[in-house]
């Protein structure tokens, strides 16, 4: 494994949506779906609706990470094939198409990751949409019935399937997870010792590396910081524990396994950096990585706020409190209770009600809904005096500490640090098209119509990160030099970037105030 510096590559395809000229741009990373819907958002339709290319030939082009890319002057044309507008014509073909779309759903039901979560959210937007377009009473009613049979149906498919599936909704129900591929598939590599020294650095190039490397540079940490021996690991139980939390990352744009392995590996980074180990016990060591591995564990993509006004089944099952850290934090136990991927499997009680009950502090408190609680009592404790001997003044710090990891892309190099921006925006506008329409509210921050990359960081970094970043230094002074001052760089870069967005809109204004007087002159002679 070398140390290359070649970073996640952008694609761009240029479209031609019914004689607009469109482009869109994907990592490679991305998944079909992922595509699929970005084209659905270019050719301004719903994501329900089929889209299909075609090159200058008229032949047809796959959707995926791999197709190949055209130029502004070959746009594919895009054909969308709107089943459920088209069958609105008569309300029995409106229904049709319903059943239809449902129909395919059933038959890919081993393979759809969210099957049930999906179309019952689309029926339920189907639902307002036919309430709102007019339908007569009666054929509401038939409508309703039909769609509450198939959530029935959806519902016992869903069960039936659950053993063969990876989770979709909660996991939790299920009996225990089991690996799609086990330990002897997962290929073995030599770490170089440039790439053993790098991986401490926040500078640390995380898209240089695919998914088994990533699993094999986690493991690498785990007995370098002496875990394994100090909890009696078995070696291949703690390769399966990994491939077990990779595979229940989904595959969103942010909240995804990149994103756990950045985490983890800037919470190895600050436990180098600042030395914990000279301050803290090798348990709060292993509750800190465990903690970053296992934070987001099966992640929607859509967040807190979404998951409450939706009622989805995570807000029903945790009341509306922190719904997704409670789910992060159920799988990785769940993930646990296998004794072929419990990680401490091989400690004592006590150890492991610790490693437990630290796990479950720590990863509740990645909610950002408590950001202003947990930050204001550990500065509290770092003004007064900061006791390492503490149980609860250790708590915050390791607190603090998952937090700074998990929002921590702006303290790596921008190369590396402004992919993640375009990823989170995509996350978000994902959720607002969504919410828009299922008609739910929409947060100003993750409109597309409202955000820019440079508005989305500036903000973030001036009031949440520097502030946060600075308490922590006030500890480790350390960190001054290698985070705090990156994140004012950042700032600065994204404040020039605000500068030369808003005098290009400046420009266009100009522009069409001028064009607007022109038409009044013209408008003048005219009469
Ligand atoms: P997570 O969902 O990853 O556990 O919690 C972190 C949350 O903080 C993210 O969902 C996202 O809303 C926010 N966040 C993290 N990094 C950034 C960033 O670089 N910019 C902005 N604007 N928000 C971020
Ligand atoms: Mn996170």
């Amino acid at each position: 494994m070398g140390n290359g510096a070649s970073y996640s590559k952008a694609k761009t395809v240029y479209l031609d949506v019914n004689g607009e000229q469109q482009k869109i741009v994907f990592s490679t990373h991305s998944s079909s779906r992922d595509i699929s819907d970005l084209l659905c958002v270019a050719a301004g339709v719903g994501k329900w609706v089929n889209i299909t290319l075609r090159d200058q030939d008229g032949a047809f082009v796959s959707v995926a990470p791999t197709m190949p890319i055209n130029t502004v002057r070959n746009p594919y044309k895009v054909h969308a094939h709107d089943q459920q507008r088209n069958a609105q014509g008569s309300n029995d073909e409106f229904l049709q198409g319903v059943m239809t779309q449902v129909a395919e759903q059933f038959n890919k039901a081993f393979k759809v990751q969210d099957l049930k979560e999906e179309v019952s959210s689309r029926l339920t937007a189907m639902e307002r949409r036919m309430e709102t377009e007019g339908l007569k009473a009666i054929e509401i009613e038939k409508c309703k019935m039909e769609i509450g049979h198939l959530k029935d149906e959806l519902l016992a498919a869903k069960k039936s399937h659950a053993k063969f599936c990876k989770c979709s909704g909660p996991v939790v129900d299920e009996k225990r997870i089991v690996t799609k591929r086990d330990v002897p598939k997962y290929p073995k590599y030599t770490l170089s010792n440039e790439t053993i020294k790098y991986l401490k650095k926040p500078t640390f190039d995380i898209w240089h590396w695919e998914s088994n490397e990533m699993l094999c540079l986690l493991e690498h940490m785990y007995h370098e910081l002496g875990l394994v021996k100090e909890f009696n690991m078995n070696p291949i139980v703690l390769k399966r524990f990994l491939l077990c939390v990779q595979e229940n990352y989904r595959n969103n744009p942010f909240h995804n396994f990149r994103h756990c392995f950045c985490v983890t590996q800037m919470m190895y980074g600050m436990i180098h950096l600042c030395e914990l180990h000279t301050k803290l016990s090798l348990l709060d060591m292993a509750t800190l990585m465990t903690s970053a591995v296992c934070h987001d564990l099966d992640h929607p993509g859509y967040n807190n706020t979404y998951q409450i006004n939706a009622r989805t089944d995570l807000a029903v099952r945790y009341n509306d409190i922190s719904p997704l850290e409670n789910h992060h934090c159920a799988v990785a136990f769940k993930i646990l209770s296998n004794p072929d991927c419990n990680i401490f499997g091989n400690c004592a009680k006590d150890e492991y009600k610790q490693i437990r009950q630290g796990m479950i502090s720590l990863i509740l408190a990645t909610d950002m809904a408590r950001h202003s609680e947990i930050l204001d009592k550990f500065k509290s404790q770092v003004t007064g005096n900061f006791d390492f001997n503490s149980a609860e003044h250790v708590n915050s710090l390791k607190m603090v500490l998952i937090k700074c990891c998990d929002i921590s892309n702006e303290v790596r190099p921008m190369e590396i640090s402004e992919p993640w921006v375009d990823c989170l925006l995509e996350e978000y506008f994902m959720q607002s098209d969504r919410e828009k329409m299922e008609g739910l509210p929409v947060a100003p921050f993750m409109d597309r119509d409202k955000v820019t990359k440079p508005t989305a960081q500036i903000g973030f970094i001036k009031f949440v990160l520097i502030p946060m970043f600075e308490v922590v230094a006030r500890l480790f002074s350390q960190l001054d030099d290698q985070m705090v001052e990156p994140l004012r760089e950042a700032l600065y870069r994204y404040e020039e970037l605000k500068l030369i967005e808003d005098s290009k809109k400046e420009e266009v204004e100009i522009e069409e105030l001028q064009e607007e007087e022109d038409d009044v002159i013209v408008a003048g002679n005219t009469y």
